[in-house]
């Protein structure tokens, strides 16, 4: 098998993995709870547990939450709400809340993106 058989369109299996969805088909679950990942896809069979993203989720839940909260502050700075509880009491709840949030749908689009490039551990 050649690179480019194993290749998929990226977009499309990304979109999937947000919907916390089976990148090959769009229909199985890609977790078996919050994180867990299933091993195959239920609906088409298709192995799934060699997509290790490790800690380039992290990364990208970090980046996205700096951006988040940095919209926020600068809202909260423009708009002239920037007492300092004010800022706990909207910027502490939103900085637990959102990554636990965003976390499944992270970590499934990374999914997404390993599978439509072919970066599994396993050969
Ligand atoms: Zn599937």
């Amino acid at each position: 098998m050649s690179e480019d058989d194993t290749r998929h369109p990226i977009w499309q299996s990304m979109w999937r993995g947000i919907k916390c969805r089976c990148p090959h088909c769009g229909k199985g679950r890609l977790f078996r709870g919050y994180l867990d990942q299933v091993e195959r896809c239920a609906v088409c069979d298709e192995p799934l547990a060699g997509y290790k993203v490790g800690l380039f989720l992290p990364l990208v839940v970090i980046t996205l939450m700096v951006h988040i909260l940095g919209f926020v502050m600068l809202n909260m700075e423009l708009t002239g709400r920037s007492n300092p509880l004010t800022y706990i009491y909207v910027l502490l709840p939103l900085s637990v809340i959102v990554p636990l949030a965003i976390l499944p749908s992270s970590k499934g689009a990374m999914i997404g993106l390993f599978w439509a490039n072919g970066w599994s551990d396993e050969q």
